[in-house]
């Protein structure tokens, strides 16, 4: 059965953010692992590309909105290539096989008896693309995200009729698993429970949207558009767009993982629409938490934005990554801190990882002819290395199966920890000394080799670079595709040619703008 895990489609008003980062990252762990476990996914990311406030951007730009939304777009697809972003999609809502898609699920809807004209009247974000509940008595109301003073607009809209699904959404919300982390489940249900009204899913003062087919000036809500970004992405390696095809691509097997600010879309309007258009609602949506940048909100007004294209260029996919997977429990809100960053990054991958690795190997092709160790008549599976071995695997794929990718990365670590302090305690360099003793030290330096490689193994989900170079300074292959076999102890070979050892992680230092 095909897994599909989706990232939001990003918004382009801007170029990518640390939390679009965040998000991507987190999807393309699970995709990674999910694949390695033996499993056909289709992992979706792409871009929302319509809207007023795009409109307003590319204005401002001087530029055309399709020119904007190009250059942003190719942002994203670049940065998502530099972080090894393992997507299998990449949607644009600009596509006309969006458009197809789009058309072909609102007559759906219609047929339906869902959509019907009406009158729109209220306060309106830009910024948020959404009413906000003021009466039209308030005099210069504000975003209470942005800031910003909103518009009054009144406007014949078609109308999507949300409130029919209230048993529906009522139903699917109260299940355990669909709303994760389960915290945030009480909200959704307390906004649900106040009633469902009607949204408007047309705008007619919106000209860089998808036009509503049958309905001269009016252009499809930019979240209407956008959600079904999804059902694109799925079907978008067929020939041609026929909606009907999302279940022979694994629909509803889906998991949406997103910040939780946009939690309310996906997990009411959006199952609403799809039951409304004959499709089955996604079975998981995930809500992560925000990041702050040492203890406070980034804004463009703060300027204190870290960009994670700069990040990335001075710093490397595997410390961002790993930094990011590793600090934060996912689903919490989480604090960038540049000397957690450093700390983190410098003792986990260069310290404790990078250095086992290095002195394990240096040590190895010095006594045993540039090569691994020879097989010894000591059983290895009394050895609490082996032990420490498997009990890591369990925990890696337990917790990352759970999206609890901070657990993952200690158990990783936690085993080239017990690595090295196997060494430290049997002093393979004192006993290489000791002529009767070299038994004993082809078996440690060979039993912490294996666990070394089992590190690595376990790393490629994570961080598929610095995986692949250790394998490679292992002397083995390094692309892994399923990891059953990989993860069976003792597959590292005797008497194996082991190259140069290189460092296979530089430490990283401060710079200007961190
Ligand atoms: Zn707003």
């Amino acid at each position: 059965m095909t897994y599909i895990i989706t990232s939001p489609l990003y918004y382009v008003n801007d170029k990518p953010h640390l939390g679009s980062t965040y998000t991507t990252i987190a999807c393309d762990t699970l995709a990674r692992f999910k694949r390695l476990e033996g499993i056909n996914v289709i992992f979706i990311t792409g871009v929302d590309e319509h809207g007023q406030k795009i409109q307003n951007t590319a204005e401002a730009r001087n530029i055309s909105p399709k020119t904007h939304c190009d250059q942003i777009a190719q942002t994203y697809r670049n940065l998502w290539s530099a972080l090894d972003i393992s997507n299998d999609r990449f949607v644009r809502t600009t596509d006309q096989f969006h458009y197809d898609l789009v058309c072909q699920f609102f007559e759906r809807c219609k047929s339906n008896g869902d959509i019907y004209m009406g009158r729109q009247k209220g306060w309106y974000c830009v910024g948020c693309e959404e009413y906000k509940e003021y009466p039209e008595s308030e005099l210069n109301p504000k975003c209470d995200i942005h800031k910003k003073e909103l518009e009054w607009r009144d406007e014949e809209n078609l109308f999507f009729r949300l409130s029919n699904y209230q048993e529906q959404i009522e139903e699917l919300i109260s299940q355990a698993n669909y709303i994760q982390p389960a915290s945030r489940r009480n909200e959704i249900i307390n906004f649900v429970r106040t009633g469902l009204k009607d949204f408007s899913i047309s705008r007619v003062s919106v000209s860089w949207g998808l036009s509503v087919p049958g309905y001269q000036n009016h252009t499809f809500y930019v979240w209407f558009d956008a959600l079904l970004g999804y059902l694109t992405g799925l079907i978008s390696g067929d020939s041609s767009t026929n909606i009907e095809n999302v279940s022979i691509h694994g629909w509803p097997n889906c998991l949406h993982i997103i910040g939780k600010d946009i939690l309310r879309f996906h997990s009411i309007y959006w199952p609403a629409m799809l039951i409304s258009g004959g499709f089955k609602p996604p079975s998981k949506i995930f809500g992560h938490g925000f990041l702050t940048r040492e203890g406070i909100k980034m804004g463009k007004t703060l300027g204190n934005i870290l960009d994670p294209i700069e990040l990335l260029n001075s710093y490397g996919n595997d410390s961002v990554r790993w930094y990011l997977l590793r600090e934060f429990k996912f689903g919490q809100d989480g604090d960038f801190q540049k000397q957690r960053f450093l700390d983190i990054v410098n003792n986990d991958l260069a310290n404790t990882i990078g250095n086992l690795l290095n002195r394990t190997t240096s040590m190895s092709r010095k006594w045993f002819n540039n090569s691994t160790p020879y097989k010894t008549s000591q059983e290895y599976k009394e050895n609490k290395l082996y032990s420490s071995s498997l009990a890591s695997i369990a925990q890696v794929r337990k917790a990352i199966e759970l999206l609890e990718f901070n657990t993952a990365a200690e158990n990783i670590l936690l085993l080239a920890t017990t690595a090295n302090i196997y060494l430290n305690e049997n002093k393979p360099w004192s006993l290489i000394k000791i002529d009767q003793s070299r038994d004993k030290v082809a078996y440690d330096i060979y039993i912490v080799l294996e666990s070394t490689r089992i590190v690595a193994t376990l790393l490629y989900p994570i961080l598929p670079d610095l995986s692949k170079r250790i394998l490679g300074q292992l002397n083995l292959e390094s692309e892994i595709r399923e990891w059953s076999d990989y993860l069976v102890w003792g597959r590292l070979g005797f008497d194996q040619a082991l190259p140069n050892p290189e460092p296979v992680f530089e430490k990283i230092e401060d710079k200007e703008f961190l």
